[in-house]
């Protein structure tokens, strides 16, 4: 680590995954944008284990370009992973996260910029004209959209952009684990972030191939499960599993309660009646939603004590 380090301002970031061709006008276009903002930067790529001539030009281009910085992983791992490197090794107090393949404009950085300035944690592009193919891309996205919004309360027009800016201390506590890099606005909110959304310029892929198809809804769909699992119930889980569980459980005792009377003061028969396997059916599922909330609630405190996080976010300390 040199002593420049300590000073950058301003880090961008972007994964690249088999983008040779889109490669070297980007970080061209970059340095036009950023060179003239002022602000000591760095270009970080972080390079998800590329197949084509990715790593290549990434060498190439770093002998000419000081600002950049390149960081090789070992194979694929996904965008979200990738992200995460480029906000690990990022060392500016303002983030920006894009594209490598061209579609966000590096032009739209400085009203980004301007905005977090202005004192916001998170500032997201939308894509209002998007240029993707309709069916495959942008229904679904859509969707998501709509879905997430109305699911989450974080109310925003394109999640999936990811062209974003960051404070830095919100992009510390970022942690993309599976293909969460679309519920960064989610994340973010759960620690609390201001959030603005601008309008970004977006334009079509001219080179190289989208690493995406149609199959992604299903998981985003998982993902969004998940978030609202975290929304309300990451640090108290057992309030969650206990609610429900202590509720089938009832229900189940009740009904056998009902059958026991029904066998013991009216002296019928109750072994062929539905009733009694629904009832023993609530009774197990509810046990097994009451302990399965205790194991989450232990592994929540093993997260949280073991890692030093913590369950709040500060803002400020005054003393
Ligand atoms: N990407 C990556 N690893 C992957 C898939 C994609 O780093 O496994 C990068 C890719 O190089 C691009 C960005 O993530 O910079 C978005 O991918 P893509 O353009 O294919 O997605 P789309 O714009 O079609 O949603
Ligand atoms: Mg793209």
């Amino acid at each position: 680590m040199n002593s420049d380090d300590q000073t950058i301002q301003l880090s961008v970031i972007a994964p690249v995954y088999n983008e040779a061709p889109n490669i070297e006008p980007l970080v061209q276009e970059l340095l036009a944008v950023l060179r003239p903002i002022g602000k000591r930067f760095e270009i970080i790529l972080v390079d998800d284990g590329s197949l084509d001539d990715t790593p290549k030009v990434l060498r190439r281009l770093k002998e000419s370009v000081p600002e950049l910085k390149v960081i090789f992983f070992r194979r694929n791992f996904g965008q979200s992973a990738a992200m995460t490197a480029g906000f690990d090794h990022a060392k500016g107090d303002i983030i920006i996260s894009m594209d490598s393949d061209l579609q966000n404009d590096p032009r739209d950085i400085p009203r980004l910029i301007a905005k977090i300035e202005e004192g916001y944690d998170l500032v997201s592009g939308w894509r209002k004209d998007r240029k993707d193919p309709f069916i495959s891309r942008r229904f679904p996205s859509i969707l998501a959209n709509m879905l997430i919004g109305l699911a989450t309360g974080v109310k925003l027009h394109d999640y999936g952009c990811s062209l974003k800016a960051y404070k830095k201390e919100i992009a510390d506590q970022l942690l993309l684990y599976g293909e969460l890099h679309r519920f960064i606005p989610v994340l973010a909110d759960l620690y609390g972030a201001k959030i603005a959304e601008v309008v970004v310029n977006h334009r079509p892929r001219t080179k190289g191939k989208s690493k995406y198809g149609l199959s992604r809804t299903y998981r985003v769909l998982l993902d969004l499960l998940l978030m609202l699992f975290f929304q309300k119930f990451a640090t108290r889980p057992l309030q969650f599993y206990g609610a429900w569980g202590g509720a089938l459980f009832t229900l189940g005792f009740l009904t056998e309660l009902y059958l026991t009377y029904v066998k013991f003061v009216r002296g019928e028969d109750i072994g062929h009646r539905p009733l009694l396997i629904f009832g023993v059916l609530l009774i197990v599922t509810g046990v097994i939603l009451g302990s399965i909330g205790l194991l989450a609630e232990l592994v929540m405190r093993t997260y949280y004590e073991t890692s030093g996080r913590r369950i709040y976010t500060v803002k400020e300390v005054l003393e």
